[in-house]
């Protein structure tokens, strides 16, 4: 069981440490919504992920027609991803997570529209937007 919290700490959540999947994503939104190079998601089940305190703080954000975006209204930080075609999945931000995981990052997506002034500097595949999108092809 992984434990994640928002920067104030208000907002707590657990998720059994059932991966599906750990991805890099530099598409723009993640990168202003993180105010980061990109964002590093995991991917998991809905049921495994549980909000332990701090609901009523946590807002959502429908960035796209099928993404909704879930934020602390408190501090700002970025937490759950929900794609509504996919409601029995959901990614939650790497990023606030409590403590070390046993998982690294697998794939790079949206690389087509990461940040210009960010070098990927590792081995993974690199996926120009998302690698089960037809016509997709990997980068490198
Ligand atoms: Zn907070
Ligand atoms: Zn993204």
């Amino acid at each position: 069981m992984y434990t994640g919290s928002c920067l104030c700490g208000d907002i707590k959540f657990e998720a059994k440490d059932e991966t599906l999947s750990v991805m890099n994503c530099h598409c723009s939104m993640c990168r202003k919504q993180h105010g980061a190079a990109y964002a590093t998601f995991i991917g998991t089940q809905t049921e495994n992920v549980t909000i332990l305190s701090g609901e009523d703080k946590l807002t959502r954000y429908r960035s796209s027609e099928h993404v909704e975006r879930c934020f602390c209204a408190q501090c700002g930080s970025s937490l759950l991803f929900y794609y509504s075609p996919r409601p029995e999945l959901m990614w939650f931000a790497a990023g606030a997570l409590d403590e070390s995981p046993e998982f690294a990052p697998q794939e790079h997506i949206y690389v087509g529209s990461k940040a210009p002034w960010h070098t990927i500097t590792d081995d993974l595949p690199q996926y120009k937007t998302y690698p089960s999108q037809e016509g997709n092809e990997q980068n490198g």
